[in-house]
């Protein structure tokens, strides 16, 4: 390693909105997430949208005219 032109790196407490703390390496002493481990669908296996905008809701709109289309294709053919 070069002298004098690489940051410090020392243990880094990582704070999550859902309140879980937890250590790790950085270059900064603390880190703010908005998810973790801890409260992560992936990891927790419920399943939580985080919807700001109603995005889920235009596309379940979406989704079922799709669906719907789909439909009346199949009773064209037949
Ligand atoms: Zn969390």
């Amino acid at each position: 390693m070069k002298p004098d032109i690489h940051p410090e790196y020392h243990k880094a407490l990582v704070h999550c909105a859902c309140g879980h703390e937890f250590e790790a390496g950085s270059t900064v002493k603390e880190i703010n997430v908005e998810i973790c481990s801890q409260c992560h669908p992936f990891f927790t296996g419920k399943q939580k949208l985080v919807d700001s905008a109603g995005r889920v809701e235009r596309f379940k709109n979406k989704y079922a005219k799709f669906e719907a289309q789909k439909a009346s294709n199949k009773s064209d053919k037949a």
